[in-house]
């Protein structure tokens, strides 16, 4: 995970995780007429993270089966500057 904010502005920084959160729904486990396992897991992992000069920002993404299905393309929001988390 690289802060694109601090990459944009050409500067460098860490990034920490602040914490993680998932939703809770059934996954959908089966086998298909192939006979390959196929897990569907529709739960969103939100983690937030802050990078090192204060750009604050949380990425949602979902887990991906092997055939590809995925309940949502990672995506990243910036949620604010500052310290606070
Ligand atoms: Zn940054
Ligand atoms: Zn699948």
């Amino acid at each position: 995970m690289i802060c694109t904010k601090c990459r944009d502005a050409g500067t460098r920084s860490i990034v920490r995780v602040l914490g993680t959160k998932q939703t809770q729904i059934a996954k959908d486990v089966f086998f298909d007429e192939d006979g390959n396992e196929h897990c569907h897991n529709p739960n969103i992992v939100t983690t937030q993270f802050r990078c090192s000069n204060g750009h604050r920002f949380e990425e949602r993404s979902s887990w991906q089966c092997s055939c590809g299905w995925m309940a949502l393309k990672a995506v990243v929001t910036f949620i604010g500057e500052g310290a606070e988390a």
